[in-house]
């Protein structure tokens, strides 16, 4: 292997996936949906995660991703649902949680890609506000991260409008 080959091996960079799905239900009172959160941003909708913390499944999807990467426990091993104290549990505490490990063990975010899938609402009048959230929860530019939004084509669960899908990639580099 040449010397430009052996400069993009393993020791250099890292690779995370992650993935959430949360069911939506009605808000109160005629379901359990708590109001729902993307990436730290409220947005107006008539059904909202079920969840034990706040349901940010993006921000769930970002930790993870992180937590991936660096070869830690996942989100649901270092916040159990179980575990009372995280009952309404502010999502963004989970992610400064997974940003203190990844600067802890010498990496830090490259580029972040995210893609939301749910029927409604539509995520393109809220990408800036998105990005801007996140951005300020990472500590990088928003030029570092993307945001797309999809339906699922109304069908299954997503396309009825009864879960959230969120799927995202980081890349690490050493900091
Ligand atoms: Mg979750």
């Amino acid at each position: 292997m040449d010397e430009s080959a052996m400069s993009h091996n393993t020791t250099h960079i890292r690779i995370g996936h992650g993935w959430d799905l949360h069911r939506l239900e009605p808000l109160p009172p005629d379901g359990a949906g708590r109001p729902l959160r993307l990436g730290g941003v409220a947005l107006e909708h008539d059904r909202g995660p079920a969840s034990h913390s706040d349901g940010d499944a993006l921000l769930h999807a970002i930790t993870d991703a992180l937590l991936g990467a660096i070869g830690e426990p996942d989100i649901g091993q270092l916040f159990p649902d179980t575990e009372p104290s995280h009952e309404n549990a502010d999502s963004a505490d989970f992610l400064a949680e997974a940003c203190r490990r990844m600067a802890e063990s010498g990496w830090q975010l490259s580029n972040l890609d995210a893609t939301i899938i749910c029927q409604q609402p539509p995520i393109a009048p809220h990408k800036g506000e998105i990005l801007q959230q996140l951005a300020s929860l990472l500590d990088c530019d928003e030029d570092q991260l993307n945001v797309k939004g999809k339906t699922h084509e109304h069908v299954d669960a997503v396309g009825e409008g009864r879960a959230i899908e969120v799927h995202v990639v980081v890349l690490l580099i050493r900091a």
